[in-house]
């Protein structure tokens, strides 16, 4: 399609405009269609309620009851992937974290005569929000509505949706919402106005939806409290031409997938600019999966529109008063005094409004169709009315505040009162949402299995070195603690390991203690933590257990690193701490030695290069510790052979160990696992062997299961195969009957499985199981 071309200094420029932004007329007959469904909500109730919840939603229920999915919420939240939580988990955080500054205080003062003026903030009881659902889910929107109402301490928030999709339920479960209805349309806002048997009335209806909802709650208004009357999103883009009109193009895009009825304008005094922005239109929509919506709405309410000047489009924007505007000029700030009416503005050219719209943290929920003339974005608004309170010395009140505030400053009375209530301490009430959220690390129960799960080394040590261990052990002395960061066992390893004149080691219980410690140390507030995705769980879950802001970086569809996107994000984000798996895990992809160099190089934070599976792969950055001074090497010694005495130990420069090095449990290191790995890593010979017969046996099960149809192996260097399957589900179980036990990493990667190479016996069962599971 072409998109349509105005011009400011045109015949006719005006009317063609106002043409395009009042397209959306009313449908007529909408507001009697409304009207009598709020009549009948209000007459039948619960009867009513269901008979449209059937006629509109499609529901199926025998009563209101029945459309309650609060007791799923949690689940949903649960069955989300990995990766798809964590993002969920990261916006939360960032949206409460933006909204928990807009908090209004109580506030009073005592004038010369000793009056008391003053006002009380104090949240709203009950909250309906409305989430529309169908075409598209925007667990965003659950987001963005929610938290403000939360964070301002509404009591309960009731929410409606007609059939939602699961990540609206895993959003509304992070949240806090309340209560979920699978409700939608007029009938829905009615029964929130309202209340019915089944659903008690609240005091004020937020949320966007079509044109019968924006209807309703424009009825209900007065007897209930709303937000606004949201209309069709709208993006007004100004150019100064620079930017890449690819980006341009797809931030119109990303507006007017929302709905048929979104508006998309650009600006810019460039003719060629704005040709080539069209040009990129025609390009890239026929890739888009919305291209139909986006294409209705561009065609009805879209343009591409030169003026003379950036100045004439700002005022041509300020006449406009778009919902989101995008500023992509090269000097963002110098423009911003000249807008004045704008729902939010994005500055810059590398600010896409979609950000906003998903994560950055403000809120996306936005006047619309002008009304930011008057209207601006949602702030934390739920407070009641506010009570401006007045007290005469003296104690004689002349107006308002009953007499039990008297001397009261911050916390409402009621939830002090709430406070007794509650004898039921909950873990929910207390524990961070974001720990909620998570699953905790699975491990599946292995005895009497072939345990292919968990790269372990499959051999355990030969007999005499441990009889000689026994006798070791025997020595040790249990009664007293052991030695923090132990000197003896940290020279063998460095001597052992080729740890480089000048560095230190920290050593950590397992190198799951060391991340932890890592992240514990640099988690700044707002910090970030950046790695390529997919990649081990435990940086992520770290970055959440400390409240850094995970920044997944994926890698390419066959799992090679994308280095020059790593080093734009690293730009762009400036993490404070970068993980690289060395061999990666799961993938068993080694990264090119040049693009580590060139991160490490690039990196603002710290770079951990992760190696737990060193001795498969060959390689190491041990020997360029020196070279780089914001570099730590990580290792395990568990894939080696010991993954029972759980050890760990970081190489680096002494001054970031020292620091590192405050945060560690003091006594990580326990006197048996000290006792054993001083033993043992003396004969790091015999470890070495075991991991080159590995080495060999990897050669040839890779070829084994290559061998296998309908089996797809990916490369490794480590100790393990990332294969895709057909049916990941299935296969993991099939195998598990015959007694093997595999990763499964359905569905976060979609239908594949980690198989750790096991000894040539194991690995026989194993392709023997395989052939037949699959
Ligand atoms: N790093 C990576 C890349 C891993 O795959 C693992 C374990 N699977 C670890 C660290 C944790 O090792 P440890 O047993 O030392 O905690």
């Amino acid at each position: 399609m072409k998109l349509r071309r105005l011009s400011t200094s045109a015949a006719g420029f005006d009317a063609a405009l106002d043409g395009l932004r009042f397209a959306t007329a009313r449908a007529a007959g909408v507001e009697q269609a409304v009207r009598s469904i709020i009549a009948e909500v209000r007459r039948r109730g619960d009867a009513a309620v269901l008979e449209y919840a059937r006629r509109f939603d499609g529901a199926a229920a025998a009563c209101v009851a029945e459309l309650d999915v609060t007791p799923r919420l949690r689940a949903a939240l649960e069955a989300l992937a990995a990766a798809e939580r964590d993002a969920l988990c990261a916006a939360h955080e960032r949206i409460r974290a933006f909204h928990e500054r807009q908090v209004q205080t109580s506030w009073d003062y005592r004038e010369a005569d000793g009056t008391r003026l003053g006002q009380r903030v104090s949240a709203l009881e009950r909250v309906g929000l409305y989430v529309p659902g169908g075409k598209a889910a925007y667990p965003s929107s659950v987001l963005m509505n929610a938290v403000p109402a939360k964070v301002a301490g509404v009591r309960e928030l009731v929410m409606v949706s007609p059939n939602p999709h699961p990540a609206v339920l895993a959003a509304a479960a992070l949240a806090g919402v309340d209560r979920l209805l699978t409700l939608g349309g007029a009938h829905a806002i009615a029964a929130l106005a309202y209340g019915t048997a089944s659903i008690a009335r609240v005091d004020k209806i937020v949320g966007p939806g079509n044109e019968y909802v924006a209807e309703a709650k424009r009825q209900v208004f007065g007897d209930v409290g709303i937000d606004m009357l949201a209309g069709p999103s709208e993006i007004l883009v100004i150019s100064d031409g620079a930017a890449s009109s690819e980006w341009l193009a797809m931030d119109l895009f990303s507006q007017a997938e929302h709905d048929e009825a979104a508006q998309a304008l650009l600006l810019s005094p460039e003719a060629r600019h704005l040709d080539a922005v069209g040009a990129a239109i025609e390009r890239l929509l026929p890739s888009m999966a919305r291209r139909e919506v986006i294409t209705r709405s561009l065609e009805a309410r879209g343009a591409l529109i030169q003026t003379r000047d950036l100045a004439e489009a700002c005022t041509l924007a300020n006449r406009i008063a778009p919902e989101h505007l995008e500023l992509a000029v090269a000097d963002p700030q110098a423009w911003l005094p000249h807008l004045t009416h704008a729902g939010a503005i994005f500055l810059g050219r590398f600010s896409s409004e979609a950000i906003g719209d998903y994560c950055a943290g403000p809120n996306h929920v936005l006047p619309t169709a002008g009304s930011a003339l008057f209207f601006r974005a949602r702030r934390v608004r739920f407070p009641e009315a506010h009570q401006h309170h007045r007290r005469v010395a003296g104690g004689r009140r002349a107006a308002g505040p009953p007499r039990r505030d008297a001397g009261r400053r911050g916390r409402p009375a009621r939830a002090r009162a709430r406070r007794a209530h509650e004898i039921r301490m909950k873990p929910e009430d207390l524990v961070r949402p974001e720990i909620l959220a998570l699953s905790a690390y699975a491990v599946a129960p292995a005895a009497g299995m072939v345990k292919l799960d968990a790269m372990e080394n499959p051999y355990r040590l030969p007999p005499p070195l441990r009889q000689e261990l026994a006798a070791r052990l025997a020595e040790v002395e249990l009664n007293r603690y052991p030695e923090p960061n132990p000197a003896a066992l940290r020279e063998l390893i460095m001597r052992k390991m080729r740890v480089p004149p000048g560095m230190d080691v920290l050593l950590g219980n397992g190198s799951d203690d060391l991340i932890q410690i890592i992240t514990l140390a640099l988690a700044r507030p707002g910090a970030a933590m950046m790695y390529p995705s997919p990649t081990f769980v435990m940086y992520s879950m770290n970055a959440t257990f400390c409240a850094m802001r995970a920044v997944p970086v994926p890698l390419r569809d066959d799992f090679s690193f994308d280095a020059d996107a790593f080093i734009a994000r690293l730009r762009a984000e400036r993490p404070a701490l970068v993980f690289l798996a060395y061999p990666n895990n799961p993938t068993g992809v080694l990264y090119p030695r040049a693009d580590v160099r060139r991160v490490i190089e690039a990196a603002p934070g710290l770079v951990v290069l992760d190696e737990a599976y060193h001795v498969f792969a060959g390689e190491t950055f041990m020997d360029e510790l020196p070279r780089f001074d914001n570099l730590v090497v990580l290792r395990t010694v568990s894939k080696l052979g010991l993954a029972g005495i759980r050890l760990g130990y970081l190489a680096g420069r002494p001054q970031w160990l020292a620091q590192l090095n405050k945060v560690r449990q003091v006594y990580n290191v326990n006197v048996l696992t000290e006792a054993v790995a001083r033993l043992v890593l003396e004969r790091l010979d015999v470890l070495e062997a075991q991991a080159a017969e590995i080495r060999d046996e990897r050669e040839r099960l890779g070829a084994a299961l290559r061998a296998i149809d309908g089996v797809t192996v990916f490369p490794s260097r480590a100790n393990f195969f990332l294969v895709r399957v057909h049916d990941a589900e299935r296969t993991e179980q099939g195998l598990r009957r015959q007694g093997v036990l595999v990763r499964n990493l359905h569905p976060a990667l979609a239908n594949c499985l980690r198989i750790t190479v096991g000894t040539p016996d194991e690995n026989r069962i194993l392709l023997n199981a395989l052939k037949e599971a699959i």
